[in-house]
């Protein structure tokens, strides 16, 4: 079941001569049987013009795409057997939402009881059974986007495309759905490439991510390789808040900044050999200590926001940028110190979470 998508040296060109872009630069993937796979990144990194040669809508520039092993690079996309949601739903607002999501199958000529099955298996799927003969328009927007992916895998499509599907919901609806949409993809085992710029949907719905920009892939891997082992500091800032640090080593694991030294489990011998390296540190991998306590650098608080279940405190420690620390249940029974603004404190990173990255 589900269909592997193999992308080989994938370009588009917009434009000619010295207004040409390479909105994809050089793309190679292979998206397995099955797989919920994400295409994240900021604005203009070329994601959408990918999924759009995916469905055939942009014909690729250079190399290939294949479905299964068949070559599709330059097929139409009725030819693709592919389902699209898209941001704005793109219902027809004439239709109920039975006639919506019959409308592929008949175009397909599939007709009576076997439609209104196939109909009724949709929507029991995205769980809009009881609104079969409403019209799109008296629909919120979470249901017409359940409607629109219920004409989406109604098909039975090999390949299932989303763009951007939750952008125009509220924060609360994103998050219902997210959980939603993963259940219908997974439990449907159709192979489902997702677009996004929010890095927590993708984080918290995809099997595997690749995060683009300039129209190549940086880096590829599971939502937690992205974010526990970014390689460069581009991946660590797009995936949430971090520490950049820049250090010295003295090859033993040891790194040093002016306020003092710490330990950094994961920095190998080969990084140890280099006097400098650029080190990211999540905030939710440092702490807060008694000043003067052995592992922690000195520093000062300068700030502290209480949100809550979480606070954040930015603490100026010397030779270092603003380090930012993320404590969960603050001011709770287990918290160790509830320090002031323009206290001394000191600052723990957490040893094997300091992770070496590139500077790019
Ligand atoms: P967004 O999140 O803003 O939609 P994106 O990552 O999906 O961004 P694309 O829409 O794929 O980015 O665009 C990638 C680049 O290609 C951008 O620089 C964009 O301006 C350019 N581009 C996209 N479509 C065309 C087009 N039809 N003609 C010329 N340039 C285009």
């Amino acid at each position: 079941m589900g269909t592997r998508i193999e992308i080989d040296q994938l370009v588009k060109v917009f434009g000619s001569g010295q207004a040409a872009a390479r909105a994809v630069d050089g793309i190679g993937l292979t998206i397995e049987p099955g797989e919920l796979f994400f295409l994240l990144g900021p604005s203009g990194c070329g994601k959408t013009t990918l999924l759009r040669m995916i469905a055939g809508f942009i014909d690729p520039s250079e190399g290939s795409i294949a479905f299964d092993g068949r070559d599709v690079t330059h097929a139409p996309p009725n030819k693709r057997n592919t389902g699209m949601v898209f941001q704005s739903y793109a219902l027809w607002p004439h239709m109920t939402v039975a006639q919506n999501v019959a409308f592929g199958l008949n175009v397909r000529k599939v007709s009576g009881a076997e439609r209104d099955t196939l109909v009724e298996e949709a929507l029991a799927a995205v769980q809009m059974e009881q609104y079969a003969e409403r019209k799109p328009t008296q629909l919120s927007g979470g249901q017409q986007q359940r409607v629109a992916l219920a004409r989406a895998i109604v098909i039975k499509p090999d390949v299932l495309l989303l763009d951007e599907p939750l952008s125009n919901l509220d924060a609360k609806l994103r998050n219902d759905l997210r959980h939603q949409i993963r259940n219908i993809c997974k439990a449907s085992g159709i192979t489902t490439v997702y677009v996004t710029h929010d890095q927590k949907e993708a984080l918290s719905m995809a099997d595997r991510v690749a995060l683009l920009r300039d129209g190549k892939v940086v880096q590829l891997g599971t939502p937690r390789e992205l974010y526990r082992q970014p390689e460069s500091k581009f991946v660590a800032e797009f995936l949430g808040e971090t520490n950049l640090i820049q250090a010295a080593t003295d090859g033993t694991g040891t790194l040093r900044v002016e306020a003092g030294a710490f330990e950094a489990t994961p920095i190998s011998q080969d990084q140890s050999k280099s006097k400098h390296i650029l080190i990211s540190v999540r905030p939710e991998a440092t702490s807060l200590t008694p000043a003067g306590e052995s592992g922690s650098l000195p520093g000062k608080l300068l700030d502290t926001t209480y949100l809550g279940e979480t606070a954040q405190h930015l603490v100026e420690v010397k030779g270092c940028p603003l380090i930012k620390v993320a404590e969960m249940n603050p001011f709770g029974s287990s918290s160790r110190v509830h320090p002031e603004p323009g206290d001394t404190v000191g600052v723990r990173f957490d040893p094997g979470e300091v992770v070496p990255i590139s500077a790019d």
